[in-house]
């Protein structure tokens, strides 16, 4: 067994950030299997080196272990390329060159934060086609399935439409990044936030087209605050450094985890 926590150093990491690492580290360990630590740094326009840097001292600071060096995601830009020029042509991709505005806000609260221009830029941003897609799989479109906490989930890739997966700024997007990398790292479960449970459908699909395998998912609850909102490092609330700057000990924040963590 092997897991994963995949943070993206756009931000310091807040609580739920802690709870899933220690989650996905909890659940290996427990099984004898290992777990990594991969750095989604594709962003070079939000992520900032203090940031990731922090993330290092906050995952040491709450007792995690993870071999090194660590995947950067900003050192295989080509993998990531090349994949799409795979996709490219296949003929599921198609070029957007007028993203509009709706949908670049939208794409804001995508973990990547999806940011894209408005009007016509040089570089179109490249979406899926999920019509394509389901040319290319045939019948096997309806069956993909994938592993939720044990049970067969079928794959609804509509949910999210026809995704970005070359971004206008940057070149590549997300969802790509992230598939080419949980199989390359061989990661068996994916342990993360239930906030990424749709995007499990888009990744499942595009595991399909290019031929690499599923792994098992465990989307755990979101810890929220005392309010009921979500945790979330844009919204302002407390980051682990914050905390460890305080004083707190490792075995605080498991407290406060346990207290707050609702499933
Ligand atoms: N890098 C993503 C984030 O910061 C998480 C990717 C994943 O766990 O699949 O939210």
């Amino acid at each position: 067994m092997l897991t994963r926590f995949a943070p993206s150093p756009t931000g310091y990491l807040h609580l739920g950030h802690a709870y899933s690492a220690l989650t996905a580290f909890d659940m290996t360990r427990a099984k004898g299997g290992d777990f990594i630590l991969r750095i989604e740094d594709i962003d070079h326009t939000r992520c900032r080196p203090p940031y990731e840097w922090t993330i290092y001292e906050d995952l040491e600071w709450l007792g995690l272990e993870w071999p090194k060096p660590v995947l950067r995601q900003s050192e295989h830009l080509p993998d990531y390329a090349e994949a799409l020029e795979r996709l490219r042509s296949m003929g599921v991709l198609y070029a957007d060159h007028k993203t509009r505005k709706g949908e670049a806000e939208a794409a804001l609260s995508a973990p990547q934060g999806e940011s894209v221009t408005n009007g016509a830029g040089a570089n179109p941003a490249w979406r899926l086609s999920l019509e394509a897609a389901r040319d290319v799989l045939g019948s096997r479109y309806d069956t993909l399935s994938f592993m939720e906490k044990g049970e067969v989930r079928k794959t609804d890739p509509a949910i999210n439409g026809d995704v970005i997966l070359g971004r206008k700024d940057i070149g590549v997007a997300y969802h790509l990044c992230v598939v080419i990398d949980d199989a390359r790292q061989g990661i068996s479960h994916v342990v993360r936030g239930h906030d990424l449970y749709d995007a499990t459908h888009t990744q499942v699909l595009l595991q399909a087209l290019l031929d690499l395998p599923t792994p098992a998912y465990h989307h755990h609850a979101l810890l929220l605050d005392a309010e009921g909102r979500r945790l979330a490092k844009r919204k302002g609330s407390k980051s682990l450094r914050d905390y460890r700057e305080e004083g707190l000990s490792q075995a605080d924040i498991k407290a406060m985890l346990t207290a707050t963590a609702k499933g």
